[in-house]
Order: structure tokens, then sequence, then C-alpha cells
């Protein structure tokens, strides 16, 4: 218990907020019969509307934040993709709302005005948009808009679930910016409510996925452990047992097995044994992307300064430290052309490591 309070008071001390004034922050939408319910929180204060659910598409725009919703069913979400399209990649987003618009503009996958410009082609979130910054809603909202604008393009974005998204969601709320604290307060709702799922985008995060296979790339925000060969569990089977299990205080009895496997620290959402010590044999690697009948497998979650190449390139590394504010990387994938794209747009090569 003392290293969790540790832990708490030192993420807490960490990201100071000023005043309640400071603080501006939602929408967060409930549904409610046929009624959506708006709360969000501007310079400090309670707000709050309703709109009719039959007067959909409904924008909102107040005190800085926006929200567009147009349906309330959130697009469907395979596991494979499969087609003569680039892919963009990037992860950890820890609520750096704009370095994350930074890259994507001067990687031109969005417009000027942030909209979708990227046509028939795919975007990846590796996972871990909340967590540690104070921009979190808004990347959310962003991303909400962009999956429409993408897919309405011929194109898609594929939010992938990371450890911090499934944190959130059971109500771990250790590395949660304060502001967010007093967000909850302002609105008189525990935080984990306001993602609960008769929220808009608590309902819309369940509907994602935990990886996604984009021609003969997987992204995974960890990694698969090299036991998982010898499980003989596929993708679809491992996102499936993973899902149904996602939030422990939804379900019927507490996760057990193959569920409590995938949720815990060798499961795809913490797994670190690409890069981090006990490393898997290049051995295992090629044993894991045969399985997988995949050529690479795309992670997040291990913090690096640029994308790291591993194994030959069967292991791709994506978090690049964004979650400081500072910098970072996107990663494309064109046929067999990789490169990253750097924060000013630029075309840098990958240097393969083992
Ligand atoms: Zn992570």
């Amino acid at each position: 218990i003392g290293g969790l309070i540790t832990q708490y008071a030192f993420s807490q001390s960490n990201f100071p907020i000023e005043s309640d004034v400071s603080i501006s922050d939602g929408p967060y939408i409930t549904q409610n019969n046929d009624m959506l319910d708006v709360t969000w929180v501007c310079k400090g204060q309670y707000k709050a509307s309703s709109v009719s659910i039959a007067s959909l598409p409904y924008s909102f725009s107040d005190c800085g934040l926006t929200a567009q919703i147009d349906n309330l069913i959130p697009p469907l979400q395979k596991v494979t993709y499969v087609g003569e399209f680039k892919v963009a990649a990037l992860s950890d987003l820890h609520g750096q709302y704009d370095l994350m618009l930074k890259l994507l503009k001067n990687n031109k996958i969005i417009d000027s005005k942030s909209n979708w410009n990227f046509g028939k082609n795919h975007l990846v979130i590796n996972g871990d948009v909340f967590d540690r910054g104070d921009k979190v809603t808004e990347i959310l909202w962003f991303l909400y808009t962009l999956e429409q604008q993408a897919i309405a393009a011929g194109g898609d974005l594929h939010l992938v679930l990371g450890n911090h998204e499934v944190m959130v969601l059971n109500n771990n709320l250790k590395y949660l910016h304060q502001k967010y604290l007093r967000t909850a307060e302002l609105l008189d709702k525990p935080f984990v409510d306001l993602f609960s799922s008769h929220s808009i985008l608590g309902a819309w995060l369940r509907s994602k996925n935990l990886l996604v296979q984009v021609n003969d790339s997987v992204f995974v925000h960890g990694g698969f452990h090299p036991a998982l060969v010898d499980m003989k569990f596929n993708l679809l089977a491992i996102n499936s047992i993973f899902k149904e299990n996602l939030v422990e205080d939804e379900l019927e009895a507490p996760r057990v097995g193959f569920a409590k496997y995938l949720h815990k620290s060798d499961g795809p959402i913490w797994y670190r044994g690409y890069f981090k010590r006990l490393r898997a044999t290049a051995a295992e690697i090629d044993s894991l992307v045969a399985h997988f009948n995949v050529k690479r497998i795309v992670v997040g979650h291990t913090s690096h300064n640029k994308v790291e190449s591993r194994y030959g390139g069967k292991v791709i590394g994506i978090d690049t430290s964004i979650k400081r504010g500072l910098s970072g990387e996107i990663l494309f994938i064109d046929g067999s052309n990789i490169w990253r794209g750097g924060v000013n747009g630029e075309t840098l090569s990958i240097e393969y490591k083992p």
C-alpha cells in the first residue's frame, strides 16, 4: 500500500493545476432514453444541456471544446484489413493533443483545419491516449470525428486499446492528470462514470479492439509474448477473449484462465519483452510472426526517442515518447517501403537493429 500511495502522490504533485478557472473539459455526453445529457466544465464552472437523439447529428462547441456526433452506433471494428493503401501509425499520445496535431498536420494525414487528408489510407493509433497529459478529452473527440471522416473518404482509422485505456475503464486512476479528478468533482460524478457504457465515448472505447492486422503488419499496444505460439490462439480469438473481459466490474465473475493471462503483465497491453531484459529470442520472434502469418508486429508502450526496428524489422516500436510533449514520429508502411515521418514532416529512414 505504501508504494501505491507514494506513486499516486508523485503523479499528483507532478501535474499541478493552478486553479479551477484554468479548467475547461468535456463534453461528457450520456444517453438517457431518447435524450443525450451533455455536461462539461467551462473555466471551472459546471455546465449542462440536453438534446434529443431524434435531432442528430449534433455539434457541440463551447469554451474552446468541440464534439460532433452523427450517429450513436460506433463503426464496426474488424480484426483484419487488406488492400492497396498506405498505413501510418503512432502511439502513446498520453494527452499531448497539440503535439499530435502537429505531427499529423506536418505529415499530411490531416489538413490545416485538422480534417482527414489521408484519402483511402489507414491510420492506426496504437493505444494509450489516456493518462499523464491534460488534453485527453480533446484527443478522444478529435479521433472520434476523424474516424468518421476517414471512413467517408474510403480510408480508415483504427484506435487499438492500450493499458491506460483499460486501466481507466476499470477505474484505475493512478496516472490520471489531476485536472480530471477536479473535473469529476465539478461534474459531481465518480470519474469512471464519465466513461460508462452509456456514455458516447465510453461506448466508443468499448467497441475498440485489442489489435488490428493491416495487410502484413499486426498492431498491438505492448506485444505478443512468445508463449502465445504454443497456446495456439489466433488473432481473432485473442482479441475476442480480451474484449469479452474488458471491464471487470461489468463481468458476471472475475477474469479467469486465458482471459486473466491476457490482462496481466505478460499480456498484449503490458508486455515489454521485445526491448527490455529477458528479451524474446530471434527464433521466438520468427515463430510469432509465422504463427500469426504476418511480416511484422508493431507495438507502442515501451518508449524510445524514435521509431525503433528490432529483429531485422519483424518488430517495430513506435512509442516515440510523445508523452514528454516535445517531439515524436509516425511510422509509414507502403507495401514493402517503410519509413519514419518526423515531427516536421521529414521522411527518415529506419535503422534495423537485432
Ligand atoms: Zn502503455
